[in-house]
C-alpha cells in the first residue's frame, strides 16, 4: 500500500466531509474517540447559546421557551435513529451505571421466579459492580450475579437466568457479540436481555426493534461525541413499558411532575425512567452533537471504521518493528467493533510515547494499547501517519524514556 493509494481511499470516502464538522487540534491524530469523542462544532455553538442566552438571559423561562423539559425525550429520539428503535422507547438520562441499576431492577421484577443475572467475566467493571450492589440490596434470592467466559454465555443460559447483561463490544478486545442471535437464545430460555451499547452506538449498525431486544443502555461521550460526562441513554421496548417499575422514582419520572402530588404515579411510557432534573448544559451539547449524524447511515459508519482499522493492520504488518505488538482483537473484522487492541508488556510507556508525539490512543491495564477508529473525523491518511510515528517509537525505543514510565491517575 502506497501513500497515494491511501489518499485515494480518502478521496472515495463518503464521510470525509464530516471531519469539517469537528474542532480538531492541529497536529493531533486522535485514536481515542472510543473513550471521549472529539468536539463537534455544533456542540460548541450550542454550549455558547445555552450558557449565554438560555441560562444567562432567559433563565427559568427557558424550561418552556427553549423546551428544556422535553430535552431528554428529544435527545433520546435522535439516538433512537442510530440504534434501530421506533419512537417512544429511547430516553437520555443519567450515566450508564445508574441506568443499568434502573433496568436491572425493572427486568428482575419481570422474572420474579428467577434470580440470576448472567454476564461475562470480561464485562466493563461498572456493569458488574452495579449488579453486585443490587445483589446486596435485594439479597441473593432475588439477584445473583453469574460471571462466565465470553464463549460460555449460551451454554450458561438455564431456567434460573432472569436477565442476560452483556456489552455488544468488549471494551478491551473489541470482540463483538451477535446481538440478534444471543437475544433470541435468551428469549427461548425465558430470560430478558440488557445490552450495553457504550462501544456500539454511533458506530455499529443496530436494529434493536427488529432483534426484539428488551432493554439497552449506552454512552453519550464515546462515539456519540457528546462531551466529557455527557448523559447516557436507555432503550426499553414498548411491550414492557406499562408493566415495569424502576426503583429510582424521582419527580421527573412521575406522570405529572408539576402537579406535585404526594404519591408516586409513574409515567406510563419511557419517561418513567427519568429520575431527577436533566443536566441541561451537557444534554443540550449532546443533542447538538447528534446533528452530525443526521445524514449518515450506521452502515456507512461501520464500513468506514472497518476500512480504517483494516488499513492499520495492513500497514502494521509491513513493519517488522511492530511485530512485537500482538493483536488482542479478533483478526476477522466482522467479529469486532471499531477498535483494535495490542498486547505488549510496555503498552503503558508506548501509549505515553505516542501521546508525546501527537498520536492519542489509550492504555488498558494490564498490557493493552487500545486504538479507536471513529469514522466521522479520522481519515486514512491519519492512519498512515499514526503507523509512521508508532514505527519510529518502536524502532528507536523512545518509550524507554523515564517520563513515559510514570503511571498517571487516568489511563
Ligand atoms: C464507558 C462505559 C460505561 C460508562 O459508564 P458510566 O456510568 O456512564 O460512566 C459503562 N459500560 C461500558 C461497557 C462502557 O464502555
Amino acid at each position: 500500500m502506497t501513500f497515494d493509494e491511501v489518499l485515494a481511499l480518502d478521496a472515495a470516502d463518503p464521510l470525509a466531509r464530516h471531519s469539517n464538522d469537528f474542532v480538531l487540534p492541529a497536529g493531533t491524530l486522535y485514536l481515542d474517540g472510543n473513550s471521549l469523542g472529539c468536539l463537534p462544532r455544533a456542540a460548541r455553538q450550542r454550549a455558547r447559546e445555552v450558557v449565554e442566552q438560555q441560562w444567562g438571559q432567559d433563565l427559568i423561562t427557558s424550561w418552556n421557551r427553549h423546551d428544556w423539559i422535553t430535552l431528554p425525550r428529544r435527545t433520546g429520539e435522535r439516538i433512537a435513529g442510530l440504534i434501530g428503535a421506533a419512537p417512544g422507547q429511547t430516553i437520555c438520562c443519567d450515566s450508564v451505571s445508574i441506568n443499568l441499576f434502573k433496568l436491572l431492577a425493572a427486568a428482575l421484577s419481570l422474572r420474579p421466579d428467577r434470580s440470576i443475572v448472567l454476564t461475562q467475566a470480561e464485562s466493563f467493571p461498572t456493569d458488574l459492580y452495579m449488579v453486585e450492589g443490587l445483589q446486596d440490596l435485594l439479597g441473593h434470592s432475588r439477584c445473583e450475579l453469574r460471571k462466565v467466559a465470553e464463549t460460555d454465555i449460551a451454554q450458561a443460559l438455564d431456567d434460573d437466568v432472569a436477565v442476560v447483561l452483556l456489552s455488544q463490544v468488549n471494551f478491551r478486545s473489541g470482540q463483538a457479540h451477535d446481538i440478534a442471535a444471543l437475544t433470541q437464545k435468551a428469549r427461548e430460555n425465558g430470560a430478558l436481555v440488557i445490552w450495553d451499547l457504550s462501544h456500539s452506538a454511533g458506530v455499529m449498525p443496530l436494529q434493536l426493534d427488529t432483534w426484539q431486544v428488551d432493554f439497552a443502555v449506552g454512552c453519550g461521550y464515546k462515539y456519540l461525541n457528546g462531551g466529557p460526562g455527557a448523559p447516557a441513554f436507555i432503550y426499553a421496548a414498548k411491550r414492557h413499558q406499562e408493566q415495569i417499575r424502576q426503583p429510582l422514582c424521582g419527580w421527573m419520572g412521575h406522570s405529572a411532575p408539576f402537579e406535585f402530588e404526594t404519591d408516586y404515579r409513574p409515567d406510563r411510557g419511557i419517561e418513567k425512567f427519568l429520575t431527577g432534573t436533566p443536566p441541561i448544559l451537557s444534554m443540550s451539547v449532546l443533542e447538538a452533537a447528534l446533528d452530525t449524524f443526521a445524514d449518515c447511515n450506521p452502515q456507512q459508519l461501520r464500513d468506514k471504521s472497518l476500512s480504517l482499522s483494516e488499513l492499520f493492520l495492513q500497514l502494521k504488518s509491513g513493519q517488522a518493528s511492530l511485530n512485537e505488538l500482538e493483536l488482542a482483537s479478533p483478526a476477522d473484522p466482522t467479529q469486532r467493533g471499531a477498535q483494535l487492541a495490542f498486547r505488549h508488556p510496555e503498552a503503558y510507556a508506548i501509549t505515553q510515547a505516542l501521546i508525546a508525539d501527537g498520536v492519542i490512543p489509550d492504555f488498558r491495564a494490564p498490557d493493552l494499547l487500545r486504538l479507536g477508529f471513529s469514522p466521522l473525523y479520522l481519515s486514512h491518511q491519519d492512519i498512515w501517519h499514526s503507523i509512521t510515528i508508532l514505527t519510529r517509537i518502536m524502532t528507536r525505543e523512545t518509550w524507554r524514556h523515564p517520563s513515559h514510565q510514570t503511571r498517571q491517575t487516568v489511563t
